[in-house]
């Protein structure tokens, strides 16, 4: 394989998530990026353990629905646990293609590959704002069958694409490749509980040429025009279908989570 640049001199989203949900897979540039955004906002560990546990909701709710085939666009470093072993213990032939951008998750793919035997897992290094090479991917296309409904997945990566990239048409058209039936379940950093601590740290990941854009209920519920959203509709995230087996007692505020989630079906 051909050498991998880390670019360990600058943070990375996935390996700063990574640290500020515990992991090891991090460098001195992510764990400083994280430490400030932990002086701009004490809770920021919350966020990512939340949406952990909204993944692994919304991803075991596409399942009980039948959804059998998955797209997880921004996979991020593995945690179990991840997307397949959630749908494959509900349907051990659900089959799982994973794609992210950034080398580190490339370095970490072996771990997404352990599907149960009956399904299938695969990986695509590619850019969620290149849609084709998505779409158009051979692997995609040997792994997931595009006539029948896919669960799409866009969590906690939407914040990452600012509006210069249009990210409202990026949704638009991987739902347009995606058969009737499919769904969406996206979830998205808010400001709207406290904006300034926000605004600082997009500010950390701005100095270091990283895009990072949190935005307001409206702008969020606008990725699910002419879906229709499932109940309990978009929420913050706790709120979304909670599990009582879930171990947050008692439940973080919805300032300390910020981030939003829902789920929604292409009708
Ligand atoms: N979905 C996971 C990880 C979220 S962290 C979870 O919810 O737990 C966000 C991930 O999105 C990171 O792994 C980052 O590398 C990836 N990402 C950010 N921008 C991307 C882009 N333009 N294309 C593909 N992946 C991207």
């Amino acid at each position: 394989m051909a050498e991998v640049d880390l670019h360990t001199d600058r943070p990375h989203p996935a390996r700063v998530y990574d640290y500020l949900l515990g992991g090891k897979d991090n460098f001195a540039a992510d764990r400083e990026a994280a430490q400030q955004g932990l002086r701009a906002n004490p809770d920021s560990r919350i966020p990512p353990r939340e949406n952990r546990l909204f993944l692994r909701r919304a991803v075991r709710f596409l399942a009980e629905q039948g959804i059998d085939q998955f797209l997880d666009i921004g996979t991020g470093i593995p945690s179990p646990p991840n997307v397949h072993h959630v749908a494959q213990e509900i349907n051990p032939a659900a089959r799982i293609v994973y794609v992210d951008n950034d080398p580190i998750v490339l370095v970490h793919a072996r771990a997404l590959l352990t599907s149960d035997p009956r399904g299938r897992t695969d990986y695509i290094d590619a850019d969620l704002r290149d849609v084709d090479s998505i779409l158009g991917s051979p692997v995609l296309r040997d792994t997931l069958d595009l006539n029948r409904p896919v669960g799409l997945l866009l969590i906690a990566i939407l914040h990452f694409i600012g509006d210069d990239d249009d990210p409202g048409a990026i949704v638009e058209r991987l739902l347009a490749g995606l058969p009737s039936g499919s769904y969406l379940a996206l979830s998205h950093l808010t400001g709207d509980f406290r904006p300034e601590a926000w605004e600082k740290i997009a500010e950390v990941y701005r100095k270091q040429g990283v895009t990072m854009q949190v935005r307001s209920r409206p702008e969020v519920e606008r990725f699910f025009a002419g879906l229709d959203v499932v109940d309990p509709g978009l929420q913050v995230l706790p709120a979304w279908r909670p599990d009582l087996g879930e171990p947050t007692v008692p439940p973080p505020s919805d300032a300390q989570v910020s981030v939003y989630g829902a789920v929604a079906r292409k009708p």
